[in-house]
Order: C-alpha cells, then sequence, then structure tokens
C-alpha cells in the first residue's frame, strides 16, 4: 500500500479529537513528502539533528514534534520551531528548554514523559517526581514553559493486557494531574500515547495523540 493509503486507513479509525503524528525517524525527505502531499501536517522526529535537517528542508506549514530523549546541550538547536515536545523526562531538561525559549520570547509547550513500562530502559517520570515538578511549573518556575499533557510508552511485550493496563494508568494519572494541578482555564488536554503496535489500545484507553512509524512508512 501506499504512504497515503497507510495514513487514510489509520485516520479512518481515529474520531475528531485524536491527532495523528507521522513518526518519520530514519526515513528520507522524499518519503516524508509523500505523506505531506496526501495531507499530513504533523511529523515526529526522536533526534535533534535529524529533526532540524528535515525542518530546514521541508515546507513550513508542518508542524514538527520531537519524541525521543533529549540532551541538554542540544535543546538550544529545536526550540525556534518545534510545536511540541513529548519527551520531557527530567528537571533538567525543563530547565534548560525553559532557558532556551525565554532567550527567544517563545512559550514552548510541552509534554512530560511518565514512565510505565517495566523496562528501566525507559525514560521518564515516576509519581513522586511528577508531583514535585508540578508544584515548582505552579510556582511559576518555568515561565517559558506550558505543559499541555502527558506521554508514555508501554511495555514492549505481546501481553494486550498489560498494555491496556499501562495505558489506563497513565489516563488515569492524567485525570488527576489534570483536576489537581491544572484549572479549567488551562490547556492541559494532550495525552500522548500508542505507537504502529499498540495505538488501538491505547485509543480505547484515552489517548488523544498517537504516533505511528512503520504502519505508515513501513520498517526501520
Ligand atoms: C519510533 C517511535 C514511535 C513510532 O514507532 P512505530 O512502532 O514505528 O510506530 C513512537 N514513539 C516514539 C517515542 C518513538 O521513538
Amino acid at each position: 500500500m501506499s504512504i497515503a493509503a497507510n495514513i487514510e486507513k489509520i485516520k479512518q479509525q481515529l474520531s475528531q479529537n485524536i491527532k495523528l503524528i507521522a513518526v518519520s525517524k530514519t526515513k528520507p525527505v522524499e518519503t516524508l513528502m509523500e505523506a505531506y502531499n496526501s495531507g499530513q501536517k504533523i511529523f515526529g522526529e526522536n533526534k535533534v539533528q535529524e529533526l532540524v535537517c528535515k525542518f530546514e528542508q521541508m515546507p513550513k506549514d508542518i508542524e514538527w514534534h520531537m519524541i525521543g530523549h533529549l540532551q541538554s546541550n542540544k535543546v538550544k538547536y529545536i526550540i525556534p520551531f518545534v510545536a511540541l515536545i513529548h519527551s520531557v523526562d527530567s528537571e533538567n531538561i525543563l530547565i534548560e528548554i525553559n532557558k532556551q525559549a525565554a532567550k527567544i520570547n517563545k512559550i514552548q509547550q510541552v509534554l512530560l514523559q511518565i514512565s510505565i513500562a517495566d523496562e528501566v530502559t525507559k525514560f521518564g517520570f515516576e509519581e513522586a517526581e511528577l508531583f514535585n515538578l508540578l508544584v515548582k511549573y505552579k510556582n511559576h518556575e518555568f515561565p517559558n514553559i506550558e505543559i499541555v499533557g502527558l506521554m508514555g510508552m508501554a511495555t514492549f511485550t505481546e501481553n494486550e493486557d498489560q498494555i491496556a493496563n499501562e495505558f489506563a494508568g497513565l489516563k488515569k494519572l492524567f485525570d488527576n494531574v489534570k483536576s489537581t494541578y491544572f484549572s479549567s482555564q488551562e490547556s492541559f488536554h494532550q495525552l500522548s500515547m500508542g505507537m504502529s503496535s499498540d495505538y488501538q489500545i491505547a485509543i480505547a484507553n484515552g489517548s488523544n495523540l498517537i504516533r505511528v512509524g512503520s504502519t505508515i512508512f513501513g520498517g526501520r
């Protein structure tokens, strides 16, 4: 099937409030342009250099999302153009994003990545750290940051019950955080969960931002 057909097939399964991020890491610009020309305007990348390189080469109405682990020294390269950073997984990285965004007078939208998998290799906050950070955020320690939601990655397993449990747990945490730390005027509304292998489970458990790569572009 063509890239356009792959995207269409996924979009048919999504209700109006759910956004699809085309995860285009490792794929060349020509391949991304096929998706773009079929109407896809949101792309996700997991490496700073590749993200910057593709941003420079591609049309300027694309919304670029950073979905991979960030190193502090590279944050400055993406702040001028990145729409949403999904992968804020430490206070230090948030401090750096705030600093770089302040330099260009930007309010950078971010998601906080939460550790939900039973794998130590996956990045993200534990609940206690998260609540700590939210208190600082509420005390205006990060004036150039807007936290608009949470992100999580389920365990890499065939066990769909486990995946569903992990996503349901994140949805519960999301609802709790939203009601405890955010007023109805604030836009804490994005829950980024689900990739090629598990986006249907993620949607069933409340995701409204899915990050799909190989189902659109083929294997890597
Ligand atoms: C690569 C990646 C995806 C997409 O993975 P697929 O299995 O190809 O859909 C989603 N989220 C993150 C954080 C990724 O790094």
